[in-house]
Parts: structure tokens; C-alpha cells; sequence
């Protein structure tokens, strides 16, 4: 356990703090979430590297420094509420909740689903809402969202998502081919959306209705 609290803190310093993240919420955040509990036993001596790693069903828990970007892209308060699409194996979505007060999560694969319903229950964050269902559809009964974060490669922008963000809300979302992506952000505002490119990046498929197709 020490061992871990140790690694965490060397992360946070040296992959995340001298990168340039600032944000007191996100660094807070980053140094409470036991990241190694998100990955298999065999992999969790690697869990506070600089890359991602796989969680199974080909999927990743992202690497520690594109977590903290995205995430300090949402400019997050207390009270936002937040929906995530791809929950994969939790870690993500723990960090937001550390943050926020509650956060809403999609993921398509029930074995991930359930595994990350169970940890969330495990460690006590019962400010997680999960779904298992196609996230491009959004989570229409819980709109509007302050912030959504896409964490899967999507070809395009999804409109759906779009129009489930509340005025003044923001979204981090990875779009480009099946390789690399950039990660966008956009804000709605009164006079419609605003589109930064916050810098390459690569992910796995984003895969629904507005998506990828599954094969
Ligand atoms: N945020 C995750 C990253 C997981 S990788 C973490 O912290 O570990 C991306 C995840 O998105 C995968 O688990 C994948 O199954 C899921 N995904 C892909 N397309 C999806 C969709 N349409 N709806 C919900 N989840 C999706």
C-alpha cells in the first residue's frame, strides 16, 4: 500500500504537475484515486506509468496525463453534472468523482460494466451512476450535462451529445480515424459551439449508433 501511495505521488509530480496541469481540484483528485485498483493484479506495479494499459475485452485505461488534460479541460465545479461515455474500468470516472457530486457513465460492454460497477461499490464512490448501453445516444432522461467526456475515438462529433449539453457547458471528445484522433473541445454557448483542438492523441473506438460500426 505504501508502496503505491508512493508511486502516486511520484506521478502526479513528475507526469502531470511538470506537464503543466494546474488545476488544485484535478492534482487533489489525481493523488486520492488508487489507480493500480483499476487494473489486473499482474499489471498493477505499472499502474503509475507513463502509458496507458490494458484492461481487457482490447480495451485501455488511458494514460495518467491524458486523464488529467481532459479532465481539467471540463473546468468541473462542485455542482456540474457530468456524463462520461466509456466507462472502462472506472478510473476516469472516479477521478470526476472526487470532484463532482455526482457523475453519470455509459460503457457498451457488460463485462467492464459490471466490473466497474462492482470497484465503484468497493471503494465507496456511490456518486457514480452506471449504465451499460450505446453512450453516442447520450443518457437523454438525465440531460442537460455541464460537461461530457468522450473517453473512445469517435469519427465524427456526435450531434446527439451536442444537443444534451446545457448552455454553457463544455465536452472533450477525441475525433479522427481509427489511429490517431484530436482531442476537441467545445463549449455551448448562447450563439451556438465553439471548437478548440487541445492536441493529438490516440484512443481506442468509440463504437454505436454514432460511432464506429462493431466490426
Ligand atoms: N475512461 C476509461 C477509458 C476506457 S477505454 C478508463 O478510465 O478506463 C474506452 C471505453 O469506451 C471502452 O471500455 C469501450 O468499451 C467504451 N466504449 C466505446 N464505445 C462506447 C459507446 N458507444 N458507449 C459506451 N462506451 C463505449
Amino acid at each position: 500500500m505504501i508502496k503505491f501511495d508512493r508511486l502516486r505521488k511520484q506521478m502526479v509530480q513528475k507526469q502531470i504537475e511538470a506537464r503543466g496541469i494546474t488545476d488544485a481540484n484535478v492534482l487533489d483528485a489525481m493523488n486520492k484515486v488508487p489507480r493500480h485498483m483499476f487494473v489486473s493484479e499482474a499489471l498493477q506495479d505499472q499502474a503509475y506509468s507513463d502509458y496507458p494499459l490494458p484492461i481487457g475485452e482490447q480495451q485501455t485505461i488511458s494514460q495518467p496525463y491524458i486523464v488529467a488534460e481532459m479532465t481539467q479541460a471540463l473546468r468541473l465545479a462542485k455542482d456540474d453534472r457530468i456524463l462520461e461515455i466509456g466507462t472502462g474500468s472506472g478510473y476516469q470516472a472516479a477521478i470526476l468523482a472526487q470532484i463532482v457530486f455526482r457523475v453519470y457513465t455509459i460503457e457498451r460492454i457488460y463485462n467492464l460494466y459490471s466490473r466497474a460497477r462492482k470497484l465503484f461499490d468497493n471503494l465507496g464512490y456511490h456518486n457514480i451512476v452506471t449504465r451499460y448501453s450505446d453512450g453516442t445516444m447520450g443518457w437523454k432522461d438525465e440531460r442537460p450535462f455541464d460537461a461530457i467526456i468522450v473517453t473512445a475515438g469517435a469519427p465524427e462529433i456526435p450531434d446527439t451529445l451536442v444537443h444534451q449539453l446545457a448552455i454553457g457547458g463544455r465536452m472533450v471528445i477525441p475525433v479522427g480515424d481509427q489511429y490517431t484522433q484530436d482531442l476537441l473541445k467545445l463549449v455551448r454557448t448562447p450563439k451556438g459551439i465553439t471548437k478548440s483542438n487541445l492536441g493529438g492523441c490516440r484512443f481506442v473506438k468509440l463504437v454505436g449508433e454514432f460511432g464506429w460500426d462493431p466490426n
